[in-house]
């Protein structure tokens, strides 16, 4: 049970990200003190949003530079702070051409540099620590034999060659789990998003979820899309979980958020519903022969459709729900009010 104290500023690490930027947000609405660790706090753009933030709660929010490399870092701003939300972790898709560099080593060295911060500053009680599901599962194809993915399970199928972005997420949190067992004066929570979507408070961001929406607009799916299965959850809802993770005493373990599981077509289908068919929004899934031809144009392994296409899913979030109380939005209204705001954004 750890309890922690509400006048105590809570550090969350990458806080212009587009999880962070909602967590920084709904912290600041809650009456609590943050500093937001960014790589440049000085850059003309990509912080305006915080910056508007800090004029909404004057005095509440700072901003501290901080890199997931640097070893040390971290230090100065996590002192004083009894909760730290470490967030800052690269989620690229698609064009990773050095996923060592690019998404392993900042995921796990800057993991370990957040984390030996924690250990010598005095104050830290607890760690909530942004994982994702990719950390419980590699593929669809690991389902074979399970009824459903729970916080039990762990990624065993992900390699640094073999989708990357997972493999760097399972290394980071399991080096996270050893080095918080090493010790007793701080707990670890460790919340495991699906597909992250909905409404965004920077348009700086480069995360995955981006991306992935970007495909809708692209003509990349105007022929059809990929029979993929995946779980999506609303950005404000996985905010509000790391925050109830972290101010909830018996909160523990590991905690999967997702709402619903949809296929790439049932979100064309909710785009076409609600934007219509201007845009060339996937109205049918192709063969997985045919995906698998043209993979390697559109930046998938051969490996990556045969152990995700045509595969079912299933992801168990009931211990979010029922011990951390967090409900998720239904997929559509992530879905249609991204969509919307790319729209407005001019994206
Ligand atoms: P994002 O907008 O790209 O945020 C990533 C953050 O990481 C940025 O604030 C970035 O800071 C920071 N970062 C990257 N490299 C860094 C470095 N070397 N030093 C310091 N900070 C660095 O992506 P996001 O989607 O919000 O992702 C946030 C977290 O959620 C990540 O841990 C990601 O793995 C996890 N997650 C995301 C999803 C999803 O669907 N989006 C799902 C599950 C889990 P700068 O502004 O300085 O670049």
């Amino acid at each position: 049970m750890t309890a922690i104290d509400p006048g105590a500023p809570v550090l969350v690490t990458g806080g212009s990200g587009y999880i962070a930027s909602w967590i920084v947000r709904y912290l600041l609405e809650d009456g609590y003190g943050v500093r937001a660790t960014v790589r440049d706090p000085d850059k003309p753009r990509g912080l305006e949003h915080l910056h508007a933030l800090d004029r909404e709660h004057p005095g509440k929010l700072t901003l501290h530079r901080a890199d997931l490399l640097e070893p040390g870092s971290f230090t100065a701003a996590m002192d004083g702070c009894q909760l730290v939300i470490h967030t800052a972790s690269p989620f690229l898709l698609g064009t990773v051409k050095d996923p060592e560099r690019q998404l392993v080593r900042p995921a796990l060295e800057g993991t370990r540099n957040v984390l030996s911060a924690v250990d010598q500053t005095p104050s830290v009680t607890r760690v909530v620590l942004t994982s994702s599901v990719v950390a419980i599962y590699g593929d669809n194809a690991d389902m074979t034999g399970k009824a459903c993915f729970t916080e039990a399970d762990w990624n065993t199928t992900s390699t640094v060659d073999h989708q990357p972005y997972s493999y760097s997420k399972t290394v980071a949190e399991r080096a996270a789990w050893a080095t918080q067992e090493a010790q007793q004066r701080w707990d670890l929570v460790t919340i495991h998003p699906s597909l992250v979507l909905g409404p965004s408070l920077t348009t700086a961001s480069v995360s995955g979820s981006m991306t992935t929406m970007e495909h809708f607009v692209d003509n990349s799916m105007a022929l059809g899309a990929p029979a993929l299965k995946m779980g999506i959850v609303d950005v404000r809802d996985v905010a509000r979980a790391h925050i109830v993770a972290g101010f909830t005493p018996a909160a523990h373990g590991r905690y999967v958020a997702n709402s619903e599981i949809v296929s790439m077509l049932g979100i064309g289908e909710v785009l076409r519903a609600r934007f219509g068919s201007r845009l060339s929004f996937p109205t049918r899934e192709l063969p997985k022969l045919l995906i698998k031809l043209v993979a390697p144009a559109a930046g998938l392994t051969r490996s990556f459709v045969d152990r995700n296409v045509g595969w079912p899913l299933c992801l168990d979030s009931a211990r979010t729900r029922t011990e951390l109380g967090v409900e998720f939005r239904p997929a559509r209204e992530s879905v249609v009010e991204q969509f919307q705001q790319m729209i407005d954004d001019g994206l």
